[in-house]
C-alpha cells in the first residue's frame, strides 16, 4: 500500500519550503514537467536545486549548470538505488549523515502560492519504520514496539487533520500527525521486527480504523479526547466525546474511573501523585513521569505576554485565549487552573495580572503560553500541572514553580506506560486494549 507524507520544513511548523536541495547515493532521475518537459538523469552525489521563479519552479543542476524551467517536478532514485536525500531539510539524525534521508517511490515537488510542497510516496511499511525510529527508541521491549507499530499504522490511514488538500495522506511534524524524520542509514532489527510481525494491522472500532492518538507519558493517569483537543473540523471544544479514547489509569486492575472532582479536590490528588515516592503505575519507571520548571517572574512576564499576543493571532489557537476588558497583561499575581479534566489535565488556566485576568484553554495552548527563550523552554511537558508561587517581601510575585506530570497530551496510547505493560509481560494486544476502549485488530482490508 502507498502512502503519500507531505514533508514539513526544518522547524516541522510549515508545508511551504522556500527551496529544495537534493541528492542520492545512486544518482537521480528527474522528471521535468511543463513547456521544457524532459528526463534529467543526475549522477551520484550530484545536487539539484529547485526554487520558485515566478508562477513556475526553476530546476538547476550542479556540475553540468544546466537549468529548466518547470511546472512539478517528480524525482526517483536511479535504478538499483533506494534513497534520496533532501540537503535542504534538517532532522534528527545518526552521526554523519547529512540532511534528510528518505526510503521511497518518489519525490513529488510542486509550486504553491509562491513556495514548494514537497511530498514523498512510499510503501506505508517502509513509512511506519521512519515513524519507529523517530517516535520510539528500539531497546524498549518488543511487544512495547508492536503496540505501537500498530498505533502508527492505524493512525496514518486515519490522521486526525485531513491532508486531502495538500495531495497527501499525512505529514511527517509531530505538531500535526506522528513524527517521520526520514530513514537512518542503518536502521533497528527491532522496529523491523516489530512491524513485520504485526503486518497490516490496524485497530478498528466497528468497522472504522480508530483515531490512533499516542504520546509518551499520561504521568500515571491517561485523559479523556474531549479534555484536551477540539474538534479537527470545526475546532470547537470540547468536542464530541470519541468512545475508544478515554481516560484510563495507568494501573494493573485499575479501580473503576472515578467521578470527575472539582478542579482545587483534583490539584490534591496530583500533588499527591507528584510528591509521593511510592507511586507505582506502568509509567512511572520513566524520567518524563514528573518535572518541574522554575521561572522568575520578570521572565515569565516578558515573553508569556509576547506569547499570548501570538497565539491569539493565530486562527487555531485564538479562540482560547481570552484576555480581560481592555486586553492589557499587567504584573503576573497568580496562576490558578480552574478547570481540569478527570485525569487532572488543566482544561482552563486563569492568569490573574494586576490588570485583569486572562484565560487560556486547552491543553497545547496551555504548555503553548509558557514558551520562553530566556529559559529555552519551547513549551511546558505537559499541561497536567500545579504552580507554586513564591513572593518578595513586599508581597509581589517573584518566581514561580510547576511542577508537572508526564509527556504529550496524554491521550490514547503511551509509549512508557506501552513500556512498562510489556515488562510486566503483556503483549502487544493487551497494551492496545487497555489504551483503546472496545477496540479490535483487523488486517487491512478485511
Ligand atoms: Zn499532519
Amino acid at each position: 500500500m502507498k502512502l503519500r507524507v507531505a514533508l514539513t520544513t526544518t522547524d516541522l511548523s510549515s508545508l511551504e519550503h522556500k527551496q529544495a536541495l537534493l541528492s542520492s547515493p545512486s544518482g537521480l532521475v528527474v522528471k521535468i514537467e511543463g513547456a521544457q518537459a524532459k528526463t534529467v538523469n543526475l549522477a551520484p552525489g550530484q545536487k539539484l536545486k529547485v526554487t520558485v521563479k515566478g508562477e513556475s519552479l526553476e530546476v538547476q543542476t550542479t556540475g553540468s549548470g544546466a537549468h529548466f524551467t518547470a511546472s512539478r517536478v517528480t524525482l526517483a532514485p536511479a535504478k538499483g538505488g533506494h534513497s534520496i536525500f533532501v540537503d535542504s531539510l534538517k532532522r534528527a539524525r545518526a552521526k554523519g549523515q547529512e540532511g534528510a534521508e528518505y526510503r521511497g517511490y518518489e519525490l513529488n515537488i510542486a509550486l504553491s502560492g509562491g513556495h514548494l510542497r514537497l511530498v514523498l510516496v512510499l510503501d506505508l511499511e517502509q513509512y511506519l519504520k521512519g515513524v519507529l525510529e523517530s517516535e520510539i527508541p528500539a531497546s524498549y521491549h518488543l511487544e512495547a514496539l508492536k503496540a505501537q507499530a500498530v498505533a502508527a499504522r492505524t493512525y496514518a490511514l486515519n490522521p486526525r487533520i485531513s491532508h486531502e488538500k495538500d495531495n497527501a495522506d499525512v505529514c511527517d511534524s509531530y505538531l500535526c500527525c506522528q513524527y517521520f524524520a526520514g530513514h537512518k542509514a542503518v536502521g533497528s532489527a527491532k522496529h523491523t521486527q516489530a512491524i513485520e510481525s504485526t503486518s497490516g494491522e490496524i485497530l478498528k472500532y466497528g468497522d472504522k480504523a480508530i483515531l490512533a492518538l499516542f504520546s509518551s507519558n499520561a504521568g500515571g493517569y491517561t485523559s479523556n479526547y474531549e479534555d484536551c483537543f477540539s474538534d479537527p473540523k470545526t475546532n470547537l471544544f470540547p468536542p464530541a466525546p470519541i468512545p475508544y479514547l478515554r481516560a484510563v489509569v495507568e494501573k494493573q486492575q485499575a479501580a473503576a474511573v472515578a467521578p470527575k472532582l472539582a478542579a482545587k479536590d483534583m490539584e490534591a490528588q496530583l500533588k499527591e501523585m507528584w510528591h509521593n515516592p511510592q507511586r507505582s503505575t506502568f509509567d512511572s519507571w520513566s524520567p518524563h513521569f514528573k518535572w518541574s520548571v522554575h521561572m522568575p517572574a520578570q521572565a515569565l512576564e516578558a515573553h508569556m505576554h509576547h506569547e499570548l499576543s501570538l497565539l491569539a493571532k493565530d486562527k487555531d489557537t485564538a479562540p482560547f485565549v481570552i484576555p480581560p476588558q481592555g486586553g492589557q497583561f499587567g504584573h503576573i499575581q497568580k496562576f490558578e487552573v480552574t478547570e481540569r479534566g478527570i485525569s487532572g489535565v488543566a482544561i482552563q488556566l486563569a492568569i490573574h495580572t494586576s490588570t485583569g485576568q486572562w484565560l487560556v484553554k486547552k491543553e497545547l495552548v496551555i504548555r503553548s503560553a509558557f514558551k520562553n527563550s530566556e529559559i529555552k523552554l519551547a513549551r511546558l511537558k505537559s499541561a497536567k500541572i500545579l504552580f507554586e508561587h513564591q513572593h518578595d517581601r513586599l508581597g509581589l510575585l517573584s518566581s514561580v514553580t510547576v511542577r508537572g506530570l508526564g509527556w504529550g497530551h496524554g491521550v490514547g496510547l503511551q509509549q512508557t506506560g506501552a513500556q512498562g505493560m510489556a515488562l510486566l509481560g503483556k503483549q502487544y494486544r493487551e497494551i492496545l486494549a487497555h489504551y483503546f476502549t472496545n477496540t479490535q485488530i483487523h488486517k487491512i482490508g478485511s
